[in-house]
């Protein structure tokens, strides 16, 4: 039962100009694909992880598995929480969430692409419920909020592969783009 590579939920040329459809070449049919092919490479080598879910893989491993597994779960996540014509401010639940965890959209906005934008090196940023709680977070490399008891909403991939060929080496203005792509409705779905 090996592990497949998702389908983008929307055509590759259906975020620009936020986001390329070079950039969905690479980043969904290169990188997403390495690390699925690499997770069933390690899985056929280790009897003990034979029939184990991606999010058991997740939570009960370490090292090289666990980095495959959170990569490829990552990405799947990531590829939801945009959608072609996404962004604007929620309205309704989300809304409301925001509002009542981060003053304001704005503010939330404002912390977010802080530590989108600050966050050293290759890694995530997240907003997670936690109980009732809405928080912002970032992992580095392979990191995922489950580990901690954290149920990702939403997230924002700041590897350099993610914005590259776009933007080079300006995460900023990727992080900036990125908020018209956001897709409010699968945050909602997590709440
Ligand atoms: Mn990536």
């Amino acid at each position: 039962m090996a592990f497949s590579l998702p389908e983008l939920p929307y055509p590759k040329d259906a975020l620009a100009p936020h986001i390329s459809a070079e950039t969905l070449d690479y980043h969904h049919g290169k990188h997403h694909a390495a690390y699925v092919n690499k997770l069933n490479e390690l899985v056929a080598a280790d009897p003990s992880l034979a029939g184990k879910s991606l999010e058991d893989l997740i939570r009960t491993t370490t090292g090289p598995v666990f980095n495959q597994a959170a990569q490829v779960w990552n990405h799947t996540f990531y590829w939801r929480s945009m959608r072609p014509g996404g962004g604007g401010e929620p309205t309704g639940k989300v809304a409301e969430a925001i509002r009542r965890h981060f003053g304001s959209f704005g503010e939330f906005k404002e912390r977010f692409s802080a530590v989108a934008v600050g966050h050293f090196g290759s890694g995530w940023a997240w907003l997670v419920r936690v109980g009732d709680r809405l928080e912002i977070a970032q992992t580095h490399d392979a990191g995922n909020p489950m580990t901690e008891g954290k149920t990702p909403l939403l997230t924002c991939d700041v590897w350099e592969h993610a914005y590259y060929i776009d933007y080079r080496n300006a995460r900023a203005k990727y992080v900036e783009a990125w908020w018209n792509l956001v897709d409010w409705s699968h945050v909602e779905r997590g709440l």
